[in-house]
């Protein structure tokens, strides 16, 4: 991944700049960020849905526990931007992080790429297809990029079969690590202010473990989650009821959709990352 990483600027800083931000969030173990944000979704009755790299749970059966109720998928096995890779080794990354899932007795449903990134080999389509070969009917990895949109975001039905719930976004490592915001209000004020953007329609937020599940940032985490909750007609679904519930419901309901990715649980594995 280094290419990716290199390429993005062509600077090296960018890389030094993304370890030292990456050394900065690593504080703490993964399994109590997800366990305090856990906590909250408990206190409110909500269910999220986790996106897991499966490298990291390969040799870690038990990991899923750590999800209780909620719901999860794989969110590739290496992390490798699909577009950068070629068809072969992209399908190869795909079949891989399901096959784990299933030998763990789990059954992949939904999938979300790396980095949100859809196209293969410059094809748009190649993507779904190969979800579609490989057993997945939903997918939640276009990002529809910040508000204001044309039309309040929806599914979107691709021509392989697969239908795509996208993300809004309105994400943490936007606001957090690109935008460099580092007052919980002001984050906070930007995730609610896409909810009136994307009335009507279905909103779904990335909200990564790694920085929504620390001490410093639960708190923007809840207030989300209250606002939504004063909102007439705006209801939290979890990935799973969206997709069915989205055709059935009322024309001036929203549904928001919580979801989060996982693809390191320490700066050992950032940097094993960065390897492939
Ligand atoms: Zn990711």
């Amino acid at each position: 991944m280094f290419r990716r990483i290199l390429t993005y600027r062509n600077k090296i800083p960018v890389l030094i700049k993304k370890i030292s931000n990456y050394l900065s969030l690593f504080s703490e173990n993964m399994v109590n960020l997800i366990s305090r944000m856990n906590k909250i979704f408990e206190k409110h009755d909500v269910k999220f849905t986790y996106f897991i790299s499966t490298y990291l749970i390969e040799n870690q059966a038990n990991f899923f526990s750590h999800f209780g109720n909620h719901d999860y998928g794989p969110h590739g096995h290496l992390h490798p931007d699909y577009s950068l890779i070629g068809r072969k080794a992209a399908f190869k990354d795909m079949k891989d992080a399901i096959s784990i899932f299933q030998k763990l007795n789990q059954k992949p449903w939904i999938f979300r790429a790396p980095y949100g990134i859809t196209q293969i080999e410059k094809n748009s389509d190649l993507f779904f297809e190969y979800e579609k070969k490989l057993g997945i009917n939903y997918d939640s990895s276009i990002n529809i990029q910040k508000p204001p949109w044309k039309e309040p975001p929806h599914p979107i039905k691709h021509k392989s079969g697969v239908t795509t719930l996208p993300l809004i976004g309105v994400s943490d490592d936007v606001l957090i690590d690109n935008l460099k915001l580092n007052n919980n209000n002001e984050i906070l004020r930007r995730f609610v202010e896409a909810l009136d953007f994307g009335k009507t329609g279905v909103l779904v937020y990335d909200l990564h473990p790694i920085r929504m599940g620390q001490i410093k940032y639960i708190k923007i985490l809840e207030g989300l989650i209250k606002s939504i909750n004063a909102k007439k007609n705006f209801m939290i679904l979890s990935l799973k009821e969206a997709f069915s519930k989205f055709y059935k419901k009322g024309e001036d309901e929203t549904i928001v959709c919580l979801s989060g990715d996982i693809d390191n649980l320490s700066i050992l594995d950032y940097f094993r990352r960065l390897k492939t």
